[in-house]
């Protein structure tokens, strides 16, 4: 960060310089989109902030910068939900929660605490198969909604979403797309 005077833990300036989102989109193995706006490469020492306490402003002024932005432009016929892979408080907060909430649109409303993972064993590193054979085993909370749009921070190999994908449709939920800060398979 360039130390300059700011109010916010990474100044205007730098923002725009930095900041600036990318529309990246790919498909899930379902066919289902994933739009993406930053290479995960670009802003990795910002995502690992998640586990601190900063991490709370860090995925803020990102959602505020990519997310909100793409919800406050998005125009559909009808009202779209948008759930949070996983976003229950894990410490003082759920960094999914954060991009979920800037959705917060016209046509997108988010819903709070819907899809929980019950294993949270750590995908970091891990190879596709094993990522397929330690399934998340998401629950899911009741709700009336049915359009849907599923959050997370990052896509790597897509097992996460494709997971969440599968886990809402069996409750006969209709995902339109997914929504992740950053792509980890862009060069
Ligand atoms: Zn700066």
């Amino acid at each position: 960060m360039c130390e300059s005077f700011s109010l916010t833990h990474i100044c205007f300036t730098c923002q725009k310089l930095y900041l600036q989102p990318k529309l990246f989109t790919r498909k899930l193995s379902n066919n289902i989109e994933v739009i993406s706006f930053y290479r995960y490469k670009e802003i990795k020492e910002l995502l690992h902030t998640k586990h601190t306490d900063l991490g709370f402003y860090i995925y803020k002024i990102l959602a505020n910068n990519s997310m909100k932005l793409f919800a406050k432009n998005f125009n559909f016929e009808n009202t779209l939900y948008s759930v949070a892979v996983d976003d229950a408080p894990k410490g003082n907060y759920a960094h999914t929660a954060i991009l979920n909430n800037s959705l917060r649109s016209k046509h997108i409303k988010p819903l709070h605490a819907k899809l929980r993972a019950s294993n949270t064993i750590s995908y970091s590193g891990k190879s596709k198969l094993f990522r397929e054979q330690n399934s998340r085993e998401f629950q899911v909370k009741n709700f009336v909604q049915k359009d849907i749009i599923i959050v997370d921070d990052i896509i790597t190999t897509g097992s996460t979403l494709t997971q969440a994908c599968q886990t809402l449709q069996a409750r006969n939920k209709t995902i339109l797309f997914c929504l992740t800060l950053a792509d980890a398979s862009r060069k």
